[in-house]
């Protein structure tokens, strides 16, 4: 190998490894919502509705929650995520869904996030640790962040989803992410 090459490449694995430990000394996070921002979840959504539990009971979560067979991954979303986790972030999920039997589903990311919560009030867990943004699909997710402080990014969501409550991308003059539909 030519020294010059050498020399630029023990560069960049040095200013990779400072960054990474940076990163971890400084404990920092970045947040994901789940549905419509990680995982195009409709098909979740509409196996819970088929299996003819009452909509939003126990019953009917586990059968979403356990669907993610059905789901289909965000490309452009995943790969930012997955590129802050190889930059030293704790990537959490956190999803307003109830978590009967969501333990399936949590181990299903564990491969991309440290922590995945069930919890409807998002602003409580970004609050509790060093966020730099927030990452969501729903005005609320924007308001969640904006809340606790955390910089929001406006995931679009899919015009294939079920799903078309609380989408005004750009009303709180937040960042879009561009091709994350
Ligand atoms: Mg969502």
């Amino acid at each position: 190998m030519k020294k010059k090459v050498r020399i630029t490449l023990v560069s960049i694995v040095c200013i990779y490894l400072i960054t990474f430990a940076s990163v971890n000394i400084a404990d920092l996070k970045v947040g994901f919502d789940y549905d419509d921002t990680l995982s195009f979840s409709t098909p979740a959504f509409r196996a819970g509705k088929a299996s003819g539990e009452e909509p939003y009971s126990p019953g009917y979560w586990r059968v979403v929650n356990n669907s993610f067979n059905l789901e289909k991954k965000k490309l452009v979303p995943v790969t930012i995520a997955l590129g802050y986790k190889i930059l030293g972030f704790d990537v959490v999920i956190i999803t307003a869904r109830e978590g009967y039997g969501g333990e399936g589903l949590q181990r299903h990311w564990r491969w991309l996030a440290k922590e995945f919560y069930f919890e409807r009030n998002k602003s409580e867990i970004l609050k509790r640790d060093r966020f730099v943004a927030f990452f969501g699909d729903s005005d609320s997710d924007i308001t969640a962040a904006l809340g606790a402080g955390v910089r929001p990014i406006r995931v679009k969501r899919s015009p294939k989803s079920d799903y078309k409550g609380k989408y005004h991308p750009g009303q709180y003059q937040e960042f879009i992410l561009p091709f994350s539909d």
